[in-house]
């Protein structure tokens, strides 16, 4: 019991909270991150959350793990900013390989920026300050590897990794099947996304991914449907608590049914048509839309949530190159014409991450 007692008071001092048997998250002050634990006491990291966290995650690790054993690997749902903030830290520190979804990678070593986020739509907050957030896509240096296309997740015996795209487009999901414990990412999310106000009241309802940066809605909806079809018993996602039982499933259920009415935004710059993208990242854009939201809105009592995000995830990235990635995919052609290796930057490419209107690594 007094074993219990302090294991609760270690995650709440770190804002760990539990989910499921060997599962534990972190929230960074807005998104999660997860640390999953097998049977033979091994573990993995998955997510990598905000800039400049790398301590807290590893602190963390080390009260639930103990010192000097280091997780097998950092698996990633997407390279969004805010699940890869601490990714290089952590890397570096561990030396442990890091799997991504093969479609994630060129945001992952420099090659393309995401599709630019979409402010336009979504309202709230959150994103309308979407413009304040990184511009550019991480480089990583290290082992970073492609998740086995059979569906089997590295160190994570008792799990399958799932195709999610749509909110990114190697975006992937986590299911352990004899529990039905779902780690989703922002596939769909638990915390109405777009408002500033839900981050600090925590309020649980299944949403929509973040529809400010969700580059292909068609996509999405598949893979809420994919979702909702394995009919989890618990979901963590990568913003908002844990839900479970019946208020997940209905909740689930419901947004897979009405998701054109309750995510996708009645208007904006990928509702028309999805971004285009391949294994060298965007291909292909369809024309921004303005967005008439004054940006003086930065300086509303919002700003204060934000500018506490902003502070941890502007600080200068190094420009770094030499990515050392070793492919294991066989069934991902891509447009190889724009890539000579994973490793390198084409100049196609590069121009995305140069320009601010189109270039940006944003978004939650
Ligand atoms: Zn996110
Ligand atoms: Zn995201």
């Amino acid at each position: 019991m007094q074993d219990q007692i302090s294991n609760i008071l270690r995650q709440k001092q770190h804002s760990c909270f539990p989910v499921a048997q060997g599962v534990m998250g972190m929230e960074i002050v807005f998104v999660n991150l997860y640390y999953v634990e097998n049977p033979d006491k091994s573990w993995v990291l998955i997510d990598a959350g905000l800039y400049g966290s790398a301590d807290r995650i590893r602190k963390a690790a080390e009260d639930k793990f103990g010192k000097g054993n280091p997780p097998k690997a950092i698996l990633l749902t997407h390279g969004h900013f805010d699940h890869v903030g601490a990714l290089q830290t952590l890397a570096d520190i561990w030396q442990v390989p890091v799997y991504a979804h093969p479609l994630e990678l060129p945001y992952l070593t420099g090659l393309s920026s995401y599709p630019p986020p979409d402010s336009s739509v979504g309202g709230g907050g959150m994103a309308y300050l979407s413009f304040m957030y990184p511009k550019k896509p991480i480089t990583f240096r290290g082992r970073l590897e492609t998740l086995p296309a059979d569906g089997s997740v590295p160190f994570m015996p008792e799990w399958k990794w799932l195709e999610t795209p749509g909110h990114s487009p190697g975006h992937v999901s986590f299911f352990r099947e004899h529990d039905q414990v779902l780690i989703v990412g922002d596939a769909f999310v638990t915390r109405k996304p777009e408002s500033a106000l839900a981050v600090l009241t925590q309020k649980q309802e299944v949403c929509g991914p973040p529809a400010y940066f969700t580059p292909d809605w068609e996509a999405a909806r598949a893979s809420v449907q994919k979702l909702a079809d394995l009919k989890p018993a618990i979901a963590a996602s990568g913003h908002g608590l844990p839900m479970h039982g019946p208020d997940l499933r209905q909740g689930l259920n419901d947004l897979a049914r009405l998701f054109d009415q309750l995510a996708i935004p009645s208007k904006g710059r990928y509702v028309p048509e999805p971004a285009v993208t391949n294994t060298s990242g965007v291909v292909q854009l369809p024309p921004n839309v303005s967005n008439t939201v004054p940006k003086v809105l930065a300086t509303a009592g919002l700003v204060a949530l934000a500018g506490l995000a902003t502070y941890a995830l502007t600080k200068k990235r190094k420009s770094r190159t030499n990515s050392r990635i070793r492919r294991t995919w066989p069934g991902y052609g891509g447009n190889a014409m724009h890539r000579s290796s994973y490793g390198s930057v084409s100049q196609d490419h590069a121009s995305f991450s140069t320009d601010p209107e189109n270039a940006t690594n944003n978004y939650p």
